[in-house]
């Protein structure tokens, strides 16, 4: 999630912040901010908005003197995006400044340990906690900042890349790294923070990342120092003379966003659940839902409106929700819905869905059904959006900014919140024993790593995609919870590489599209064991006979389906209701390879919006 950068040495910091951070834009952010030392005071510029914003701002407001400097794009998780919640902040002594990067999700009990103890805070950021906290340690155990920003660290639950100075010790950054990135320059007297290369390849190029639970203390003058965060183990920098050029960088190493995103999946879905699903304990914590219990357990029904690759995510959920929570669920395109009329009473509740929370015919369904009295929970990825302010409560998907305009981690993480929803609904309901409860939690939290496996398919389905690269017209088919999946990869399909497809419930085939089979015709089948496998293999038997070209996505083992097909792609097993997860992963990793095999431009597909903000 967004970015942030640092300088130390003997140039003037600003130009390299400034610059840095815009070389950082590509990950999204709304607000951004830079702190510089001048010999004396700490100097601090911040903003709603864009880099651009702040460099006016910090022209008239601040004094662009000092070597010694830090710089944050935000993308809000805690407190709306405006001036006072961007980074950095300060702790309440003033002498302390940070910029983080992530989440810290323990931040309100801390914050009402530190409130007892005096402080106040200007902010509604999980940051601003942290630097208070450091200050807290700092001054309670009479230790050096380095110890200070250790021994908070470890008080601390969640994810961080953090870069930390004291005004009164000039003369050092410290740096530390939990799940988010953070590279650091090594020039000739000189060092560089950043969440990637790209701020500093021009100034060097020989670069340390840290290591997830590693800290740094950058000082002047010194070598690096590395340690572990957890016990203070000292570990050795391993300086690597990087090759890549800026575009590489920003990219993280991938040819585009979409395959980045699509890598990034383990983690935005851990990142989703992190927090809210303790399974040790038993228990999904989620404010939006705790707060507003009765609402869903009185609810007549659900209704999901959505649009694109969000309804199927609602669609997925349809299911899940009616399986595991009994409760009625419809779902609709929000285009349909808001100009069709419909019923609803203060007895429903509406579920928003959008990765952008800015989608135009989602607005307008959620008014439509707060003007009639229905309760509005809203499920999207950009905090502070218009669907977040809108909505009477709601749940952020943690996938972090999704540039590519086709959706792939904002689908997963959009079903990991619903299925922590439905979980926790049907807990609430009875309709879980808690060894149900407990066995659904635990095996929630192996999807990350399951995901993982699922992509290393990766190859296999480059070779398949060039065999069908230059088809007219492909099929997926699914059924049960894999329905929604065929759908959202047939989207993903039409969407980057424009070949013609569509997505069908299996047993619909012999409804009408089985007159379209062909021996040119390629059909993607999803047939995972559990939940109607034997009836999946009879349709597969049926394209077979008519000669159709079947690629089978199968669970891990399977030899029935691969007997038959003419590829076969794994996943791990996994509970019925989460296969979705995993199976959604391989047509992803299809879409893409065939469009890049054909040329088209993967990331921005002709005529497609990342947001759709018109009706
Ligand atoms: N959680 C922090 C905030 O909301 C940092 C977000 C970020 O990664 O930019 O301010």
């Amino acid at each position: 999630m967004c970015g942030i950068v640092g300088y130390i040495g003997y140039r003037d910091a600003y130009p390299i912040l400034i610059k840095g951070l815009q070389r950082l834009e590509y990950r999204g952010y709304d607000s951004a901010g830079v702190a510089l030392f001048d010999g004396n005071n700490i100097n601090l510029a911040k903003t709603k908005g864009k880099v651009e914003d702040l460099s006016k701002k910090a022209k008239t407001d601040i004094s662009l003197k000092g070597t010694l400097g830090i710089g944050h794009t935000r993308w809000a998780t805690h407190g709306v995006p405006n001036d006072v919640n961007s980074h950095p902040h300060y702790s309440n002594s003033g002498d302390l400044v940070i910029i983080h990067n992530g989440i810290i999700e323990n931040y309100e009990s801390i914050k009402k340990e530190l409130g007892k103890r005096g402080y106040t805070f200007s902010s509604d950021t999980d940051t601003e906690v942290l630097v208070n906290l450091i200050e807290e340690v700092q001054k309670t155990e009479d230790v050096k900042l380095g110890k200070a920003v250790q021994i908070a660290l470890n008080q601390v639950v969640g994810a961080y890349a953090i870069a930390v100075f004291d005004r009164k010790k000039p003369d050092e950054i410290v740096v530390a790294k939990l799940g988010s990135p953070l590279a650091i320059g090594v020039g000739d007297k000189e060092f560089f923070i950043a969440s990637d290369a790209s701020p500093f390849i021009e100034f060097t190029n020989n670069a340390v990342y840290l290591e997830d639970e590693e800290m740094a203390i950058v000082r002047l003058g010194k070598e690096i120092k590395l340690r572990k965060i957890k016990d203070d183990a000292i570990a050795y920098p391993n300086i690597l003379e990087l090759q890549l050029n800026l575009e590489e960088i920003e990219k993280g190493g991938y040819d585009h966003f979409m395959l980045k995103e699509i890598y990034e999946q383990p983690r935005a879905i851990l990142d989703t659940y992190r927090g809210r699903l303790l399974a040790d304990q038993g228990i999904i914590r989620m404010a939006g839902i705790d707060d507003h219990l009765e609402k869903f357990l009185n609810a007549n029904r659900i209704i999901i409106v959505a649009c694109g690759t969000s309804w199927h995510a609602g669609l997925v959920a349809e299911y899940i929700f009616e399986d595991l929570a009994r409760i009625p669920v419809e779902v609709e395109y929000a285009s349909e819905f808001r100009y069709r009329n419909p019923v609803i009473t203060d007895k429903d509740v509406l579920i928003a869905i959008s990765q952008s929370g800015e989608t135009a015919d989602t607005l307008a369904a959620i008014k439509l059904a707060k003007e009639r009295g229905a309760f509005v929970f809203g499920v999207c990825n950009v905090v502070g959006s218009s669907i977040a302010r809108e909505t009477d409560a709601g749940a952020y998907t943690h996938a972090g900014p999704e540039i590519g305009v086709a959706s792939t981690k904002a689908f997963t993480t959009q079903i990991t919140v619903l299925t922590l929803i439905a979980l926790k609904l049907a807990k609430e309901k009875g309709e879980f024993s808690s060894s149900k409860f407990h066995e659904f939690l635990t095996e929630l939290e192996t999807i990350p790593a399951k995901v993982e496996r699922a992509l290393q398919s990766d190859e296999l389905i480059k070779v398949i995609a060039d065999v069908y690269k230059d088809s007219n017209n492909c099929l997926y088919l699914g059924r049960g919870y894999n329905f929604p999946v065929a759908l959202e990869g047939a989207l993903k399909l039409k969407e980057i590489s424009y070949i013609h497809a569509e997505g069908y419930p299996a047993a619909e085939m012999k409804h009408g599209p089985i007159a379209l089979i062909d021996e040119q015709m390629p059909v993607i089948v999803i047939a995972t064991k559990k939940g109607h496998y034997e009836k999946v293999v009879s349709n597969i038997q049926e394209i077979k006979s008519r000669k159709g070209q079947i690629i089978a996505i199968v669970t891990e083992g399977d030899e029935q389906v691969r007997n038959l097909a003419d590829h076969v792609v794994e996943v791990p097993e996994t509970l019925e209701s989460l296969t979705p997860l995993l199976t959604t992963i391989p047509l992803q990793l299809l879409s893409y390879h065939i469009a890049v095999m054909r040329d088209c431009n993967v990331d921005q597909p002709r005529n497609l919006a990342k947001s759709v903000t018109v009706e």
